[in-house]
């Protein structure tokens, strides 16, 4: 199984990660996995994804983990705050 990182950063590069609301305390990025869409959010410094892997090893032990989905909205935000500063 390949680590969720690499999976994330595949998903990026494929585009599959779309910016649904962008401000510095408030973002939604729709991840597009195959035929699925995943919702991850960040509020306030609080990320969190509706995927069954996060769901699942959030509860066990919470803030530590990271989906392939979550990491995946990351390198998208990356791209934002580069263009941004840029900008
Ligand atoms: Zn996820």
């Amino acid at each position: 199984m390949a680590d969720r990182i690499t999976e994330g950063y595949k998903l990026y590069k494929d585009n599959a990660v779309f910016v649904e609301h962008y401000e510095p305390n408030h973002m939604i990025f729709k991840v597009k996995n195959k035929n699925d869409f995943y919702l991850v959010s960040m509020i306030y410094g609080y990320w969190n994804c509706e995927c069954a892997d996060y769901t699942y090893r959030n509860q066990r032990e919470p803030g530590s983990f990271y989906c392939k989905h979550l990491q995946a909205a990351q390198f998208k935000l990356l791209d934002l705050l580069n263009n941004s500063v840029k900008g």
